[in-house]
Parts: structure tokens; sequence; C-alpha cells
């Protein structure tokens, strides 16, 4: 022992007295963050679409009473708007809004499988919903001039897409900070499947191989620490910002398979 004292060492409640809405919490990158966050004293509202999972989730005894659940299919304004109500009237404030939940298309790489259905729902999730989320949670954070409102992108749109929203939402929102996660693979059940694997063994030979880059395939808590700083006060001036979370893929210009 050198007598030093580490400015890393944890800080054990990070988000002590803050409450926090995560859409798409009842899974992957969504419910790894709403258990590392109840671990920090937050008090966290998952909204999800999986009921039975979202609900399993509040009456697991590991996550102390900290998670609640509240069915909410973000491509739905009434959802939504209901979604951050029921926040409100069960702890009196929103301080972190994780807007996280997303879905992907199976089959969108060939122009011959398009599927205009599957394409309109992907957009209707990925891109309205998470405007939906944005929309109401600014409309309470506003008018308080305080809160924190993340989204979960992905390290294939890098600055355009979300982005780009983020950007201009953070021009337009007085006193509240919107920032943007941008992960890459990360080993939940939407890429598992989209992939066509079952395991995150697997899944890490073919895009290590592929990509030369071993040991990148994410874990879902790898994106929950990121999450965890961006609605933390150790980022209060934090703002406007894509968070890469990808192992250093995007500087390296290697395609995936
Ligand atoms: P996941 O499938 O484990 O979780 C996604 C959650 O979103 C699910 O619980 C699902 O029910 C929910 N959801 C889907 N449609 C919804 C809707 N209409 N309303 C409410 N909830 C809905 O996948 P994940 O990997 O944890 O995905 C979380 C986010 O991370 C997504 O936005 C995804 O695009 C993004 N992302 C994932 C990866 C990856 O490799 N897994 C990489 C980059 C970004």
């Amino acid at each position: 022992m050198d007598g030093t004292i580490s400015m890393l060492a944890p800080i054990a409640k990070r988000l002590a007295g803050k409450v926090a809405l995560i859409t798409g919490g009842a899974s992957g990158i969504g419910e790894s963050t709403a258990r590392l966050f109840a671990e920090h004293s937050a008090k966290v509202i998952i909204a999800d679409i999986q009921d039975e999972l979202g609900f399993s989730i509040c009456q697991d005894k590991s996550t102390h009473g900290a998670i609640s659940y509240v069915h909410c299919d973000v491509t739905s304004e009434s959802d939504v708007q209901n979604a951050i109500n029921t926040v409100l009237s069960k702890h009196g404030k929103l301080d972190i809004m994780f807007s996280n939940a997303g879905c992907l298309a199976q089959a969108d790489a060939n122009i011959l499988a398009f599927d205009p259905e599957e394409y309109k729902k992907v957009f209707d999730v990925n891109v309205w919903g998470s405007m939906l989320v944005a929309k109401h949670a600014a409309k309470v954070m506003i008018p308080e001039k305080k809160g924190t409102i993340i989204f979960t992108a992905s390290s294939v749109t890098q600055s355009q897409g979300m982005g780009s929203h983020t950007y201009t939402v953070s021009k337009h929102a007085l006193g509240i900070r919107v920032n943007c996660i941008s992960p890459f693979v990360v080993a939940t059940p939407m890429c598992l499947k989209w992939l066509g694997m079952d395991k995150k063994e697997r899944c890490e030979e073919i895009v290590s191989t592929a990509a030369n880059l071993k040991g990148v395939v994410l874990e879902a808590t790898d994106v929950a620490e990121a999450a965890l700083f961006l609605g933390s006060e150790e980022s209060k001036y934090v703002s406007g910002f894509n968070l890469v979370v990808d192992g250093g893929f995007s500087v390296t210009n290697i395609a995936l398979p």
C-alpha cells in the first residue's frame, strides 16, 4: 500500500434520490441498466411490451423493490404519456429518461427480401418511438430545468440518424441534458436472434474473426455502465454527446460480415 487513494474508486450510490424511466427495460441492455440503476439507489420504472418479463424483474428479490413495471408500446403516444404519468404519480418526478426500446429487421440486407411492413415497424419503434418518449419526457423536464434523456442508438449510425436528432433536441431543451449511447454488438436476445445464434461465445467467435477484434462483443452491463455515467451527476456538464461503446471498432473501418 502506498497510501494513495484512487480517484476512480467506485462511488457506492451514484443515483440516490433519482427517478428513472427505462423503455425496453424488460430485456438486454434495458434490464441490465434497470438493475444497475437500482443498485445505485435510483427508483426505476421499466416500460416494455413484454409484461411477463417486466413483472418478473420487479418481483426479483435482488432488486429490493426499487423497480416497477408499466406496459408501454413506445409507438403509441397514449402508452408513452401513460408511462410518464405513472412515474409522476408514483415518484413525483422524472430525472432520467432512458429511451432504449428497439428492434431489428431480420432480413433487411437483401433488397429482394425487403419487407415494407417490417421496415415500417423498425422505423416506428426505433425512430418515432424514441421521439415520442423524448417529447413527453422533455415536457416534464423543461419546466423543471433539469433531467437527462439518454437514447440507445448504435455504433453503426455514429453521427447520423439519432446522433443528429440528439443534437437538435439538445439545442431546444433548456437546462436539460440529452445524450446518446452507440453500442457495438451486444449479446442480448435481439442481437443473438438476428445473428441466428444462441450463445455469446459463438457470436464472439464470428465477430472477432471477421473484424479481427477479439473481445469486442459487449455484455449488456457494459452499456448499462455508460448509461449510469450519463444518468449520474458525474456527467452534469455532458450534453449533445454520442458515447460510442464499441471497443474501438468504429475507428478501424472494418466491415462486419
Ligand atoms: P433486447 O431485445 O434484449 O431488448 C429490447 C427491448 O425492447 C425488449 O425488451 C423489447 O420487448 C423492447 N421493445 C421492442 N419494441 C418495443 C416497443 N414497441 N415498445 C416498448 N418496448 C419495446 O435487445 P437489446 O440489445 O437490449 O436492445 C436495446 C437497445 O440497444 C435497442 O435500441 C437496440 O437497437 C440497441 N442496440 C443493441 C445492440 C446489440 O448488439 N444488441 C447494439 C447497438 C444498439
